[in-house]
């Protein structure tokens, strides 16, 4: 057989399942076969992956990729993305504007310059972008969209965004019931709790990021969460709930799984498991919601462990540290963490003893499914992009903002010591990373449009 890339001498993570010591060949951009260790292959190139884990290439479901430097986002944090193993990023937009041009312009942007691939989730925030979605969503490959529940009044003013109330979210979940493979990821906070316990927290707190979570507390999220997953039900819509950071929120969401399984979705991010706001440097650590406290961390652990939790991503901010200098109430929010994603979580997860394949399912194939990237992404099928993330889960590096390859300089986990970091990350064939430098070519990245989900 004769393939353009080898990948040999590696164990093939089979994500959910296990681990296959295999050889994997790529032609033409596609996975063209697994074969039995050893088989004789013709290859132009032979990585060898002795000693490593061989995943199919991960993928970030949750970023911001244009929060900071804008359009040049699509290459610094895909280049990013790509050193620290991630192949595909989802990345959020938020505009009020006409829905087919905001998302357009974004695909534009980012069209022919991405050192790995991206695809889009606008949010909806208008009667017209309501409207318009079903069109979007087959015309431009977007099944998946945000709401935020939090932008009330004039909170989302700041970001040109019209304030929403229960009746526009019930009229979203209605359209999403009546359009088979559409998906709304929602933020869930109570925002006129917020706004009632902003001001206490301000007074009363020690200006730390402590104060940041006593403003908005876990059952602030929690009755969110619950209102909404009772919305969704009622208007038979399913339901993907983004970044759930706590005991409270993630025990709505294991009710609401067992009522209707395969119609709700729970995500958290990796430093609601690996960063409380007790211990997280501050204000750097602020982030909506916000990090919360030890019990949390364990209960979500339980929640990967048992499927509450179906997908992990970082919720990559890419701001400049400068933007959160000051008290912690003028600070940003968010902070990136594409690039850790891989290392810090599997690096937690196999240490709490959690099966590396279940894990790696969090950031492949369970992603590709929901988001209609399967079976393109997330998996090493035949026929698959030849996307690879090869991990080495011995090797232990010390995580440095500075080698990210960020627009961002910063990092929550500067100086945190990690394995499972990635030794080559392959996109369709090419290897775009490798050792921690990005050595594909600007451009070899693009726009994925996506199928109809995998929900219904
Ligand atoms: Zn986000």
């Amino acid at each position: 057989m004769r393939a353009d890339l080898l990948i040999k001498s590696g164990e093939v993570v089979i994500p959910g399942q296990g681990l296959w010591p295999a050889d994997v060949a790529i032609s033409d951009g596609k996975v063209a076969a697994l074969l039995e260790a050893g088989t004789s292959v013709e290859a132009r190139r032979v990585v060898d992956a002795s000693g490593r884990l061989v995943l199919p290439g991960v993928i970030d479901a949750h970023t911001h990729l244009t929060l900071g430097p804008g359009g040049d986002g699509y290459e610094s944090e895909t280049r990013s993305a790509a050193i620290g193993g991630v192949t595909t990023s989802l990345s959020y937009l938020l505009d009020s504007g006409d829905l087919t041009e905001v998302v357009q312009r974004d695909i534009d942007a980012g069209g022919g310059r991405g050192c790995g691939d991206y695809g889009l989730h606008p949010a909806l925030v208008t009667d017209d972008q309501l409207a318009a979605f079903p069109d979007t969503m087959d015309k431009l490959g977007i099944p998946s969209f945000k709401f935020f529940m939090t932008f009330r009044g004039e909170e989302g003013a700041y970001m040109g965004i019209p304030g929403n109330d229960d009746g526009f979210l019930f009229r979203l979940l209605r359209m999403v019931a009546g359009l088979p493979g559409s998906l709304p990821c929602v933020h869930a906070e109570n925002v006129e709790i917020i706004w009632a316990l902003g001001p206490e927290a301000q007074r009363d707190g020690d200006g730390t990021i402590r104060d940041w979570d006593a403003s908005r507390p876990d059952f602030v999220e929690a009755e969110a969460t619950r209102r909404v997953l009772y919305m969704a039900e009622a208007a038979g819509a399913p339901i993907y709930v983004v970044h759930i950071t706590c005991r409270a929120a993630l025990e709505a969401v294991r009710e609401a799984k067992a009522r209707r399984p395969a119609m709700v979705f729970g995500e958290t991010c990796v430093h609601y498991l690996s960063l409380t706001c007790d211990t997280a440097p501050s204000p750097m650590g602020k982030v909506n919601p916000p990090l919360r406290h030890a019990d949390d961390v364990e209960a979500l652990w339980e929640g990967v462990a048992d499927g509450t939790i179906d997908v992990v991503g970082s919720d990559h901010v890419c701001r400049k540290l400068a933007s959160k200098e000051g008290d912690i109430w003028k600070a940003t929010s968010g902070f990136p963490g594409v690039a850790t994603l891989v290392p810090v979580f599997l690096s937690e997860g196999t240490r709490r003893g959690l099966d590396v394949a279940s894990l790696v399912d969090k950031m492949t194939s369970a992603p590709a499914a929901i988001f209609g990237l399967a079976p393109r992404k997330g998996s090493l099928m035949p026929g698959a992009d030849g996307d690879v993330t090869i991990v080495d889960p011995e090797a232990r590096k010390v995580i440095r903002a500075a080698d990210l390859g960020s627009f961002s300089d910063y990092s929550p986990y500067e100086g945190r010591q990690v394995g499972y970091t990635a030794s080559h990350t392959i996109l369709r064939g090419q290897v775009i990373a490798e050792d921690g430098a990005y050595v594909g070519k600007p451009g070899v990245g693009d726009y994925v449009p996506r199928t109809r989900t995998g929900v219904r």
